[in-house]
């Protein structure tokens, strides 16, 4: 807890009794809220009416999102009816006219059209200051008339190009330069144009620093901040010669650490060391801010010049609340709204200590919030003009006025720029607005009582621990904790990238050695050896394996059987712990496995953590799915006992690809193990080091040598040996159709000495497609196109192969996807900016190489990613994207396991979807909308095993997106799903009668009997 020399030196009851002495008085001046002739009051009373009822909440700002979007009187009116229709018994009643005139007819949508652009426009009015620099300097000059001071800010949110970066740092200078020329001769207002030092800039811009590259992103630091500053700078310099101040903002908390570092990097420059005019925000709701402020005061006494500091809240609370929870990953946010408030008066007072380095701007629209904050300064001694309040336009209006009242300096945040990036603004605003938290609302809408609204939020603390208590006792009562998805690593920390960088470099010195085959636990070599090259640098050799042939699938085959009986005999609950104790050994050896991951199959950083954390899913997921299904199933009758329970198959062939090194033969070979089969796992050529390490980790955990066997071979060599051996009882693969369908054929013939029916698990191929309706978000739809068809340079199976879009976004989707797909860095994996790493292997290269050629005959190239001098160094291959490909096309129906995307264009929704179930495939697919109904509709016909709304189509994740398709795709069994272990199981149904002369033993005793027995 920050606790500064004289804060110990100020009496806390002092405080407080200042505190709420100067937020009476405030409160006396604001006389609680708009008044009846003020238009924000009936604003607001519409808004507290519409939601008050969370769904029509939810369905309203979905409307607003898309309105901008919507090309069409009739387009609006059915987006309208899809949104509210369902709810129009519970909308108010000044939306039902509305929507009665929607459904007339041609007539009624244009009415409807204009009545809902125009009340938008008038809502978003409210925040958004206007859409040209002309109608932004009219209302700054409007509030500095008013003795309001203004920061503008550029609306601008996702930039996804460094065209649109490019656009918004000239947009941003053009602003500078429009408002310091105006303003320069207009009359000075002491109260808003000085401080205690003197003259203050009239000028104040606010920024985002997302918005000046289209990669932020923390994996790769360096370069983000040398992207950032080649922008940032210039506007640095026009801002400093035409004397305009320039803050920072604060975004999501994955950019906070690097916005901080770019900030600080960007004022150590020599022409900046002595600039004063800057600022950046520290957001309340992060626990860290307090430490983040500490070394911000060191660094500005270091540099010797002084910052403005705002501190805020924050306006992130939801997303960063919804998405730490989606990741499993720490909340960073107080999860109560009492300690965000405390933290702020922490902060506050902190602030206020240093004022001479960090000049506090306070932004809030809370009055106890302000109120702390000015009774801090007073008995600190601070100067009332040396510190600011910051409001944002819009919003707390009568508060505003209070304080001009009181002769405070007030600045108002006023954002400008066209209505489309604005959206998320302003439902950010709205958001805020109609939250319960809000103090806005608490104050002028819901009428809480004044001394409630300036209570010590520490005080509402102490009420809130006494209910988490009780709660807290009944959650002890929980037992065995349930699956939870293992967290992806979050590389926006600083240690987990250092971690990752070092263990990067101790694998690079275990590279080239040789591993021989593992039968029966006796190491096996073999007169030639298989070599694993690292694709993205061909020169180096990740390892070399033992190569098995017919007499060593031979040896596996039996030596797997005269394991079968004691391991199948294993109780079902020590399989799964000795699998669950193998996922805790991944976990601890997470960074090194997935470092192997980097170099022998070229997975960019992200990416083979992704596959690590997935392995170790599988692993808990499968043991606590044995545990559930190893509970035999009873079916009594008086005088009869039925049970079914499940028996291993035997013995198990395990033929896993590449692309997933880790998770797939971790998730088929554990699936195997764990309901009794033994296993021979052949790993793929190009992955076998990483399922030497899968095969060390699950002896080590416990598996009997002799009941996991590893084979590394070639395909046709030992993979044929083992699918036509009769003493197989499964094959579970992953890979390519004519591989696939090869094993089911071979499988599917009885062999001399064989007495039972192959089964065979076979996931293949997929063509994947995205469907692009025309009111989707762009700005999604992109990010999420690329990552689907890009990320592991369009080798997943999963992968987008085929974007369908609609003919009224057609030409903005592809130019704006182009654009950003033009920025993709492609290079090798253990380079953390990579986003498109090499391809496996030089046959994969070389048969991207031949599409790409048959692409440009089959549509026209928009967009062929040129690699330079990687070519010569590794597989690899850029982005290409083909526009106007027929569907019939090769290139739109053919698996090309590489980054090619074809891009097609559709009439309609229908059009659309033919298309895209027009293939042989029906792996996974995805549609970005915002029509409900269209939602529905792809919901519904979109055949496909994995369907994606709204998001990117891979990255699947177990137990919550179970993964799988049909047709041509596969068999149907749902890797990561409930019913999979199944799949490695037989069944055996149990009877007997135990009647004797008339008599049986009391059932329901017997089912007591059962239900209290341990499981397995
Ligand atoms: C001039 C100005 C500039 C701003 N710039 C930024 C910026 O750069 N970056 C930024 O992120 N925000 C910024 N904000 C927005 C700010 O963070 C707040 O969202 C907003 O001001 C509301 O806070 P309040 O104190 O006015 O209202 P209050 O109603 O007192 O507080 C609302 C805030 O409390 C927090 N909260 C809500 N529910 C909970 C909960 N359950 N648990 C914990 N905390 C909760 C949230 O931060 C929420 O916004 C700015 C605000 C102003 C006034």
């Amino acid at each position: 807890m920050l606790a500064p020399p004289s804060e110990r030196l100020m009496s806390p009851d002092l405080l407080q009794r200042r505190t709420l002495e100067i937020g009476h008085a405030l409160f006396d001046r604001i006389g609680r809220g708009p008044s009846v002739w003020d238009r924000s009051w009936w604003d607001d009373r519409l808004m507290d009416m519409t939601m008050d009822d969370p769904q029509v909440k939810v369905q309203l700002f979905r409307f607003i999102d898309a309105l901008p979007t919507l090309r069409s009187a009739d387009s609006v009116a059915s987006h309208l009816l899809e949104y509210l229709g369902q709810a129009e018994d519970r909308v108010s009643w000044w939306l039902r006219g509305p929507l009665a005139l929607a459904r007339i007819g041609r007539l009624g949508s244009r009415l409807v059209a204009s009545l809902a652009r125009s009340g938008a426009l008038h809502m978003a009015r409210r925040f958004i200051a206007g859409e040209t620099p002309q109608e932004a300097l009219a209302t700054v000059r409007a509030l500095r008339l008013r003795g309001l001071a203004f920061t503008a800010d550029l609306l601008g949110e996702a930039v996804i190009s460094e065209a649109e970066a490019d656009l918004y740092q000239h947009n941003c200078m053009k602003l500078i330069r429009a408002l310091t020329s105006a303003l320069a001769s207009d009359p000075e207002i002491p109260l808003i144009d000085r401080d205690h030092e003197g003259p203050l800039p009239r000028v104040n811009l606010s920024l985002k620093l997302t918005s000046l590259t289209p990669r932020f992103d923390a994996l790769h630091a360096e370069a983000t901040v040398e992207r950032v500053l080649d922008r940032l700078l210039p506007i640095f310099q026009s801002a400093r010669q035409l004397g305009a101040f320039v803050n920072v903002d604060m975004e999501q908390f994955a950019y906070k650490d690097l916005t901080l570092a770019i900030f600080r990097s960007a004022l150590c420059e020599p022409g900046f060391r002595d600039w004063a005019d800057v600022g950046v925000v520290a957001q309340a709701y992060l626990p860290e801010t307090e430490d983040d402020l500490r070394s911000l005061l060191e660094w500005v006494r270091g540099r010797g010049t002084p910052i403005t500091v705002r501190l805020v809240k924050g306006a992130y609370w939801d997303y960063e609340t919804l998405l730490a929870q989606q990741l499993g990953w720490p909340i960073p946010v107080y999860p109560e709204k009492w300690r965000t408030d405390a933290n702020f008066e922490r902060c506050c007072r902190f602030l206020m200590e240093h004022h001479n380095w960090l000049r506090p701007a306070l932004g809030s629209h809370n009055v106890r919030s302000l109120a702390h904050g000015m009774a801090v300064a007073e008995l600190m001694n601070v100067p009332n003009d040396s510190y600011e309040i910051q409001m944002l336009y819009g919003m707390g209006d009568p508060i505003q006025r209070a304080l001009i009242g009181e002769g405070r300096r007030v600045r108002v945040y006023t954002p400008y720029g066209a209505m489309l990036p604005g959206m998320a603004y302003f439902v950010r605003r709205l958001l805020e607005n109609t939250s319960n938290e809000s103090f806005l609302k608490a104050s002028f809408s819901a009428r809480t009582s004044v001394d409630d609204l300036l209570k010590d939020p520490e005080e509402t603390g102490a009420m809130w621990g006494k209910k988490r208590r009780s709660k807290a006792e009944v959650d002890s009562t929980l037992s065995l904790p349930p699956f939870r998805n293992e967290p992806h690593t979050d590389f926006s920390r600083p240690k987990a990238r250092e971690e990752m960088r070092a263990t990067l470099q101790k694998v690079r010195g275990e590279l080239g050695r040789s591993y021989p085959l593992l039968i029966a636990g006796a190491e096996t070599h073999t007169a030639d050896e298989l070599t694993s090259l690292d694709p993205g640098d061909l020169s180096t050799v990740v390892g070399r394996t033992a190569r098995a042939r017919s007499p060593e699938a031979e040896a596996a085959v039996a030596a797997a059987r005269a394991a079968g009986e004691s391991w199948s005999r294993t109780p079902a609950d020590q399989r799964a712990s000795i699998i669950a104790r193998a996922a805790e050994i991944m976990r601890s050896r997470r960074f090194e496995l997935a470092a192997w991951e980097v170099y022998e199959c070229g997975k960019p950083w992200r990416e083979a953590d992704a596959d690590v954390a997935e392995a170790i899913d599988f692993c808990d997921f499968y043991a606590r799915e044995m545990i559930r299904l190893a509970h035999p199933v009873h079916r009594d009758v008086p005088g009869e006992t039925n049970a079914t329970e499940p028996l291993a198959r035997g013995v198990a062939v395990v033929i896993p690809p590449w692309n997933f090194p880790l998770a797939i033969p971790a998730g088929m070979t554990t699936a195997a193990l764990v309901s009794g089969n033994t296993v021979i796992l052949k790993p793929a050529e190009q992955a076998a080091i990483i399922a030497w390490h899968l095969v060390q980790i699950l002896h080590e955990a416990g598996v009997p040598p002799a009941a996991l066997t590893y084979l590394p071979g070639r395909g046709e060599e030992a993979g044929q040996a083992l699918v036509d051996h009769p003493g197989v009882n499964l094959i579970a693969f992953t890979g390519s159709r004519a591989v696939g369908l090869e094993i089911n054929r071979r499988a599917a013939e009885p062999r001399p000495g064989q007495n039972h029916v192959k089964r065979v698990i076979a996931e293949m191929g997929g063509k994947n497609a995205i469907i692009i309706d025309d009111d989707a978000d762009l700005d999604e739809a992109v990010v999420g196109v690329l990552e689907s068809a890009f990320g592991y340079a369009g080798q997943k199976c999963s992968a987008c192969s085929r974007v369908i879009a609609l003919d009224g976004v057609y030409e903005l989707f592809l130019a704006r996807l182009c654009d950003a797909a033009r920025d993709l860095t492609v290079g090798p994996a253990d380079d953390p900016e990579t986003v498109v790493g090499p391809l496996i292997d030089a046959e994969a290269r070389d048969r991207v190489i031949a599409y790409a050629k048959l692409a440009a005959t089959e549509g026209q190239v928009a967009l062929s990613a040129d690699i330079g001098q990687l070519a010569g160094r590794g597989n690899f291959v850029g982005p290409l994207i083909v526009a106007g490909v027929e569907p019939r096309a090769r290139i739109a129906q053919e698996e090309i396991f590489g980054p090619v995307l074809a891009v097609l264009r559709a009439r309609d929704l229908d059009e659309a979807l033919l298309i895209a179930n027009g293939t042989d495939y029906a792996l996974t697919g995805g549609v970005y909308s915002r029509s409900p109904a269209h939602i529905d509709r792809v919901k519904r016909d979109f055949l496909v095993g994995n369907l994606y709304i709204n998001r990117p189509i891979t990255g699947a994740l177990v137990d919550r997106q179970p993964f799988g398709g049909f047709k041509l795709s596969g068999i149907g069994t749902k890797a990561g799903g409930s019913d999979y272990l199944r799949e490695f199981m037989l069944t055996r149904t149990v009877t007997e009668n135990t009647m004797r002369r008339g008599f049986a033993p009391d059932l329901e005793e017997a089912e007591t009997a059962r239900a209290t027995a341990p499981p397995g």
